[in-house]
């Protein structure tokens, strides 16, 4: 069997793996050879080798595919509900009456099936893997397995965990760190995919204020056994700290770092309400903290310091979809409003590298290249190209230019996963009857 040769592409690559030191992306017009689940060549003028498929671009632009740092699939139906009956006012409003509801009304099929309806948005938005931070509580055993086979079916990665919780007492509490551990256990004893990993795991927390001093201890024992960081949110506003000061507890950050859990490889997701000596330590420990910027405008739960952000920070779209162009230009515009920057255009490049090296440091692959030993993860843009793409300029195209509309086919792995005008691997009315049937559970729709 042959591999794909992809002829006179314009290739945007953020990692070129000749420059060393910071990343400095590239755009070059060249050739790319893939063979199984990477590129293994790249240069001017690759002759076709016998059994290769072609693709002549003609100068259409190949990119890495994007990723999101921050995710919730399970929230995928809850797009299009209907306007909340009583105002919510508060974050604490929008979670009891919205999120945490719609947890507990998913089952087994709905969990599945928001995973496919957000998974396909993601795949048609050149979203190839997906940092997931799930939660079913009346469905947790073998959940991440429903989130697991709804992503292979679109083809895309993911980092899944589920968010442990006290907030449906100590026997949900073990199913929730259960469920946890016996993912990553899967994963160790039976790894999924083949030459690249197409899933990793986290432990999964929600946030500190709905956990219980012994309920970090037993998380921080997932993660020291399993060798995984954490995933969770952190100071996604000031309810964080206020819980913790009602409770007697300290600060959320210090919390989780007195109890191990603040650790390399770990993701903290909003970091809105911290302060300058917080940042500090989630550098010196190795931690990632991701800007989940339209989220944070949504819930109305502040403005998160950007500017301050440790060099391990990224951007996720706390499950309201996966388009990543569109999360990045958004926060972009939100850091300039009122005021050029505080983010500015460093700032933005700064956390989109940064989701690619978040990758690379839990895959262990090289992702957000497209050089020789790279996984084939990349989106082909359709033929028109308003203005030129260069090194120069690839930046501004990501926050002014780059849109869904505008990707003719997506690769993970080297096999084609989308391809405009693609039928939905799930039928509309399958999850329109599930959206319904959810929405009613919750007491959102008669
Ligand atoms: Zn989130």
């Amino acid at each position: 069997m042959g591999g794909l040769l992809l002829k006179n592409g314009n290739v945007l690559d953020y990692f070129p793996s000749d420059l060393a030191g910071a990343p400095r992306p590239l755009v070059e017009r060249v050739d790319l050879r893939m063979d199984g689940e990477r590129v293994v060549e790249r240069g001017p003028s690759l002759e076709a080798r016998a059994g290769d498929e072609v693709i002549d671009l003609k100068g259409r632009t190949v990119m890495p595919g994007n990723i999101n740092a921050h995710g919730h699939l399970y929230a995928s139906l809850a797009a299009g509900m209907p306007a909340p009956r009583v105002p919510l006012s508060t974050f604490t409003d929008i979670l009891t009456e919205v999120w945490w509801p719609l947890d507990r009304a998913l089952d087994a099929e709905a969990v599945y099936l928001s995973a496919m309806a957000g998974a396909w948005g993601a795949v048609r938005c050149g979203t190839t893997l997906i940092f997931d931070h799930h939660a079913s509580l009346s469905s947790v055993g073998g959940s991440l397995d429903r989130i697991e086979q709804a992503l292979t079916e679109v083809g895309l990665r993911g980092c899944l965990c589920y968010e442990v919780t006290d907030r449906g007492g100590k026997g949900q509490r073990d199913i929730t760190l259960e469920e946890n551990e016996r993912y990553l256990q899967k994963l160790r004893d039976k790894p999924a995919g083949g030459d690249v990993p197409r899933f990793r795991g986290l432990v999964g927390a929600h946030a500190s204020f709905t956990l219980e001093d012994r309920t970090l201890q037993l998380l921080e024992g997932i993660c020291s056994r399993q060798g995984a960081g954490l995933h969770i949110h952190l100071a996604e506003g000031t309810t964080d700290r206020e819980v913790s000061r009602d409770r007697g507890w300290r600060d959320p950050l210090q919390r989780l770092l007195d109890n191990g859990l603040v650790r390399p490889g770990s993701i903290f997701a909003h970091g809105v309400d911290l302060s300058p000596l917080d940042m500090q330590t989630l550098e010196e420990n190795g931690a990632w903290l991701i800007h989940c910027g339209r989220s944070n405008m949504n819930n109305g739960v502040g403005r998160a310091p950007v500017d301050r952000f440790p060099a391990r920070s990224g951007v996720g779209t706390d499950g309201l979809d996966d388009n990543m162009w569109g999360e990045l230009r958004t926060t972009f515009f939100r850091g300039n409003e009122g005021g050029r920057g505080p983010l500015g255009h460093a700032g933005a490049a700064r956390l989109w590298l940064g989701n690619y090296r978040l990758a690379r440091e839990i895959f262990g692959e090289p992702f957000g290249s497209l050089d020789a030993g790279a996984p084939a993860d990349f989106i082909i843009l359709n033929n028109f190209q308003k203005t030129p793409l260069t090194t120069d300029t690839w930046l501004s195209h990501l926050l002014f230019d780059f849109h869904p509309w505008d990707i003719d086919a997506v690769y993970v792995g080297g096999a084609r996963v989308y391809a405009a005008g693609m039928k939905p691997p799930v039928e509309s009315a399958r999850l329109q009857a599930a959206a319904a049937k959810l929405w009613r559970a919750m007491g959102w729709q008669s």
